[in-house]
């Protein structure tokens, strides 16, 4: 009886023999399944919305945007809320003006401005990135309340001294540095 040992090859034949692919021969497709992918539809929110405020200069000092200076106070999809220096600044209907028509050219037309004086606008608000800017450009960053140094932005000196409350914008005193006698506008705390 050698021949049986021979018939192990038998056992192997139901396995190879198992119809695997019979499944998959249907050719329908189930008429609920769209074949089309997502259109990448671009999202209008809110990181796109600070990018267009981030180019939006402030009047008075076009080196720091509004963004820099923390003027841009909230930012949701459909509305902008700025919060201007101080109430009698002249530049605040300028730069409500200069929104409003960035917006509209980023195809924000119906993304509303509102303006709240509440909590009233400081200079603590100014980001350090518009105090570098403020510094590369020629003018004393506003210092925190309740410290007098201003520092002379071509030296740094802190021996300065006010020249006239009224610089070349009514938001700036003009200054000079006791140092090396060089004049420059600060930014006034308000
Ligand atoms: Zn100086």
């Amino acid at each position: 009886m050698v021949g049986t040992e021979g018939r192990t090859d038998k056992k192997a034949l139901p396995i190879d023999g198992g119809g695997l692919g019979r499944g998959d021969a249907s050719g329908n497709t189930p008429p609920y399944v769209e074949d089309h992918p997502h259109p990448a539809s671009p999202i209008k929110g809110e990181g796109q919305l600070w990018e267009v405020l981030k180019r939006v200069p402030d009047p008075e000092v076009p080196a720091v945007s509004i963004v820099d200076l923390g003027i841009v106070r909230d930012v949701t999809p459909d509305r902008v809320v700025l919060t201007p220096t101080y109430t009698g600044c002249p530049a605040t209907q300028v730069i409500e003006t200069m929104v409003r028509i960035a917006l509209d050219e980023a195809g924000f037309e119906g993304v509303r401005i509102e303006t709240t004086l509440s909590p009233p606008w400081t200079t603590d608000w100014i980001t350090d990135e518009g105090r570098k800017k403020l510094r590369a450009y020629g003018i004393a960053p506003p210092v925190p309340t309740g410290s007098r140094a201003v520092e002379c932005p071509q030296c740094g000196s802190a021996q300065t001294e006010e020249v006239s409350r009224f610089g070349s914008t009514p938001c700036k005193a003009l200054w000079r540095c006791r140092d090396c006698l060089e004049p420059f506008d600060h930014f006034k705390c308000h």
